[in-house]
């Protein structure tokens, strides 16, 4: 326990000084109540053990500009030679803790510090508990927004996101897309080679995606079962079709065996784009639905292709 000890005499103070030391604990010294709140800035005591009557500015002054500047409640005991009642009160509203009453009774300052180590403990857990607690909860924020088998982003946060986005695209008038892939015929996929293997499959084809798309703005979620969603900000459609070709092709190249595919002999993707500078009425249903019927375009023209719909 580290105690600040604030005292104009340098007698009390260095009796104070070596009872503590002889107690085992960590000593600062101060001469008067601005001294105090330098020295409380600086070394973050557990403990302030302080006079009241001292020149520059009194223990009571000292007590109330430590309690301002820190959001910590560090106990706070005032020395004095005598005690009245009137003291008790003020000094309790200065935001005082206790008192002790010069001369220094030895036994009394040691079972004072006895309960005052229990307190410093106290908060030490205290502050490292709420710092877990903040951790913990950071980190389930951002589970929230995951996809738990291939870490993209989760239906829920593309749905916010899109929101977002399709607003900014309004206010900037500038083109927006969204791209739905699904995977051609994971069911038969996860009947040949198991439910195991199509969940390795859903991995694999989540990391082709967030591979192919690196702008910081990209936005790659898995949208339902073994279908995606890609938002790209800014970009127009002859571009979005280029990119939606560059990931079929990646997904292809992969080459995952799907021997019973009837597009193929590997894992292969069908993908629908909906490319838009959104109008007035235009919503994120908007840019979903008709990215969703372009996409059943690609089943019905044979998968493993892009259609469009602008
Ligand atoms: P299509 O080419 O028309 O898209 O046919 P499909 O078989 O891919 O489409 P369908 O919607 O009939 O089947 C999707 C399959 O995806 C069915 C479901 O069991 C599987 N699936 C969905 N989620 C998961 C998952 O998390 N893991 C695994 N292994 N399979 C999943
Ligand atoms: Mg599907
Ligand atoms: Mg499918």
């Amino acid at each position: 326990m580290k105690i600040l000890v604030v005292d104009d005499n340098n007698t009390d103070r260095l009796v104070m000084n070596t009872y503590l030391l002889r107690m085992g604990y960590e000593v600062v010294l101060g001469g008067n109540g601005l001294q105090a709140v330098e020295l409380y800035k600086e070394n973050q005591p557990d403990l302030v053990v302080m006079d009241v009557n001292m020149p520059e500015m009194n223990g009571y002054d000292a007590a109330q500009k430590i309690r301002q500047i820190s959001d910590e409640w560090i106990p706070i005991i005032f020395l004095s030679a005598r005690i009245g009642s009137e003291d008790i009160v003020k000094g309790i509203e200065a935001g005082g803790d206790d008192y002790l009453v010069k001369p220094i009774d030895h036994q009394v300052l040691e079972a004072k510090m006895k309960a005052m180590q229990r307190i410093a403990e106290m908060r030490h857990k205290l502050v490292e508990m709420a710092f877990e607690l903040k951790q913990a909860n950071a980190e389930l924020k951002q589970l929230v927004n995951i996809d738990g088998l291939t870490g993209l982003f989760n239906r829920r946060y593309l749905d916010d996101f899109l929101v977002r986005e399709v607003a900014r695209s309004k206010r900037y008038q500038q083109s927006l897309t969204v791209i739905l892939c699904d995977i051609d015929y994971f069911k038969v996929f996860n009947d040949t080679y198991g439910h195991l293997e199509g969940d390795d499959c859903l991995r694999g084809v989540s990391a082709i995606l967030k591979n192919s798309c690196r702008r910081p703005t990209d936005l790659v979620a898995r949208y339902g079962g073994e279908e995606f969603a890609i938002i790209l900000s800014d970009m127009d459609s002859e571009a979005a079709v280029i990119m939606a070709e560059t990931i079929r092709e990646a997904i292809e190249a992969e080459q995952i065996p799907h021997k019973k595919s009837l597009v193929s002999q590997v894992v292969t993707m069908s993908l629908g784009v909906c490319s838009l500078i959104p109008e007035h009425g235009d919503t994120p249903e908007t840019f979903l639905q008709k990215a969703d019927v372009a996409l059943y375009q690609a089943k019905q023209a044979g998968r493993n292709q892009v259609k469009m719909n602008a």
